[in-house]
């Protein structure tokens, strides 16, 4: 069987779905980091991050925002609702981390006496810049009104994340979230898209600051099929075959 591919990207490829106004979203175990400059693969990653963001995007599902997450429908692929994808990377910060130590000189670990939030226009030319609400209504990536809605989601699904990887010992330092729009009919709903994972957290122990997510990849830590296994594993989703299982069909185009 032959599909239509929609969209290629770094860790997924999106296909055409079975009915109109959905899509396939297929994961890759494909990685790269530092805009395009590392790149390589971590095996089973994929199968991981279809099931992490499953188990993710159902829970947040459930405390009434909206996602684009219809269902997964086998080890690498997961039925999702169509979007118009916002071209905003939001990131949601608990603890100093990442390029907010760097823009800062400021020390990894330190937490921040509130959760910071920040935007990032999605544009690999340009190597994702940091954005404010200024350039982002002034030349129409959202509205004001999206903005406001984008933002209280942001928080609500960052107070519902800590909690629930506190609840297994786990420290959410940031995240990325990825918006998009549903027209039904004239109405518009901004909902939940992408993917949440470790390729887009950094988790760290509660006990010992291991880090847990693409970080072992990107800095080199090693480890780094464990750290999402770690995180699968805690959450309940690992596949019961364990490593064995991990490989998953092969993509179909
Ligand atoms: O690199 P930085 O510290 O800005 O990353 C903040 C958070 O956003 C991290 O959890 C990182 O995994 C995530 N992120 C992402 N995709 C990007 C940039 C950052 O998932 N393109």
């Amino acid at each position: 069987m032959r599909r239509k591919k929609i969209y290629e990207g770094k860790a997924k490829v999106l296909f055409e779905g079975p009915e109109p106004g959905t899509l396939v979203q297929y994961f890759k175990d494909d990685a790269t980091a530092f805009n395009n400059k590392k790149k390589g693969t971590i095996a089973g990653k994929g199968v991981l991050n279809n099931r992490i963001s499953e188990y993710l995007m159902t829970r947040i599902g459930e405390i009434g925002i909206p996602t684009h997450f219809v269902r997964r429908l086998n080890m690498r692929e997961q039925l999702v609702r169509e979007v118009e994808i916002i071209p905003l990377e939001v990131v949601v910060r608990n603890v100093v981390a990442g390029s907010l130590a760097q823009r800062f000189g400021l020390q990894e670990g330190t937490p921040l006496p509130r959760s910071i939030l920040e935007y990032c226009l999605k544009n690999d030319e340009l190597g994702d810049p940091l954005v404010t609400e200024e350039h982002i209504t002034a030349f129409g990536w959202a509205s004001i009104q999206d903005l406001d809605e984008i933002v209280q989601a942001a928080l609500r699904i960052n107070d519902f994340l800590c909690g629930l990887f506190l609840g297994i010992g786990i420290r959410l330092v940031d995240f990325k979230l990825e918006f998009g729009r549903i027209w039904n009919d004239e109405e518009m709903m901004i909902v939940l898209a992408d993917e949440i994972s470790p390729d887009s957290c950094r988790l760290w122990d509660v006990e010992t600051n291991e880090r847990l997510d693409k970080d072992r990849f990107r800095r080199d830590l090693g480890k780094v099929e464990e750290g999402y296994q770690e995180i699968a594993r805690r959450l309940g989703v690992l596949p019961e075959a364990g490593p064995i299982d991990l490989k998953g069909p092969n993509m179909m185009q």
